[in-house]
């Protein structure tokens, strides 16, 4: 194929290298060191220091978010979320089919399982329409809970994805959870920076998860923090996050079995210098997502997969739709050979074996959308 070469020439161009090209590399240029030089200095490594607290504050002013606690990893930050909001053992908790395998994670950690709804094409994450058809015919309303007419389960919340940094209907997804008193979990692990009718990702839910794993568009290391509107969510999320520990000058009490999920400055540190870097990574990876739409307009073949209506995406990872997956097998088989790093999207999380037999409604989106899909180099380009 033709086209694979002139893909792979064209962003070896974008990047200007004849070295291999990451997916998505980190930029470290906003004072990283020293920030990190600084938690050392002070000893305060740990769960307790000043860049946990400004990290969290710097997060609430650039999201307009009211409360965000940082946590260890966007794992975590799913996995509180949804305790957080109520869910327990033998619970259901409905999500897309195509997300990380973290999302799915999370539900079981919690000892629930996930109900897989389809997606939608224009921005691939969890459809409001199909959500509430499956709903109308596989479920109804008892004592005021959600309850899976199939499996007799309290269908306690549902957690849609903003995939790849483009936002879902999360306003649309909000009327039919409320319809259904269904609890909203926003995973925002990949939407940092992508707003949604003027306002930030996550900021719908009852709780939202974002990720500062190295691969996304800010990174501490490992790390994650959630955002909250609910005073008393916030409380209980930062309670339960250091060990569920009752405030006391020196006595150890605790309450609940509480989790050791609460970030280090060392990570906070990395954070808060990351972040002050984000409108320019947000620049620039636009820029960089213009030249790939621009350059797809010619390949009638390729389409590249632009920003929902509504919508500003940070566009964290760029990705382009192949006719079908025996071509987009040939474009990851050559790309990567070449050194340029490209990848399919996700195993449709109900295929896992852990998520094999949990309910489904129809899937015909994720389906097409995980056969042609690849995600194309994304990072930050610095050729300073
Ligand atoms: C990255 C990611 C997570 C998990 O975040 P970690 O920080 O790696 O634990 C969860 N959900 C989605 C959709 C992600 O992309």
């Amino acid at each position: 194929m033709e086209f694979n070469t002139k893909i792979v020439d064209f962003i070896r161009e974008l990047y200007q290298t004849n070295e291999f090209i990451p997916l998505h590399a980190p930029i470290f240029q906003g004072g990283e060191k020293d920030l990190v030089c600084q938690t050392i200095d002070s000893t305060f490594v740990s769960s307790v220091g000043e860049f946990v607290d400004q990290l969290e504050e710097s997060i609430c002013e650039y999201t307009g978010s009211k409360y965000a606690i940082a946590v260890v990893n966007g794992t975590a930050a799913l996995h509180l979320s949804l305790l957080a909001v109520g869910v327990s053992q033998n619970q259901e908790v409905i999500t897309q089919p195509l997300s990380f395998v973290a999302t799915c994670n999370a539900i079981n950690y919690c000892g629930a399982s996930p109900v897989f709804i389809d997606v939608d094409l224009d921005d691939m994450g969890l459809s409001p329409t199909l959500m509430q058809k499956w709903l109308e015919a596989n479920a109804s309303i008892k004592a005021n809970q959600c309850i899976n007419k199939n499996t007799g389960k309290v269908i306690s919340a549902c957690v849609p994805m903003h995939s790849f940094g483009h936002p879902c209907k999360i306003d649309l997804i909000k009327q039919v959870c409320d319809q259904w008193n269904i609890r909203l979990v926003e995973d925002a692990a990949e939407s940092l920076g992508s707003f949604y009718k003027g306002k930030h990702t996550g900021l719908i839910g009852d709780v939202a998860a974002i990720s500062f794993n190295g691969n996304k568009i800010i990174t501490t290391g490992g790390g994650g923090i959630i955002l909250t509107q609910n005073k008393q969510l916030a409380q209980k999320l930062k309670h339960q996050s250091t060990t569920a520990k009752l405030p006391h000058p020196w006595e150890y009490n605790h309450d609940d079995v509480g989790f050791n999920y609460r970030m280090p400055n060392l990570n906070a540190a990395l954070g808060c210098a990351q972040l002050s870097q984000l409108s320019y990574f947000l620049e620039n990876k636009r820029e960089l997502s213009e030249q790939y739409s621009h350059f797809f307009k010619s390949h009638a073949d390729i389409k590249f997969i632009s920003e929902p209506v509504d919508a500003i995406s940070n566009y964290w990872l760029n990705c382009v739709l192949f006719p079908n997956r025996l071509q987009r097998d040939e474009f990851l088989r050559y790309s990567n050979d070449q050194g340029v790093m490209t990848r399919p999207a996700w195993t449709l999380l109900n295929e896992l074996p852990m998520y094999r037999d949990s309910p489904v409604g129809d899937l015909t989106n994720a389906k097409k959308l995980v056969d042609r899909l690849v995600s194309i180099p994304s990072s930050v380009r610095n050729f300073s």
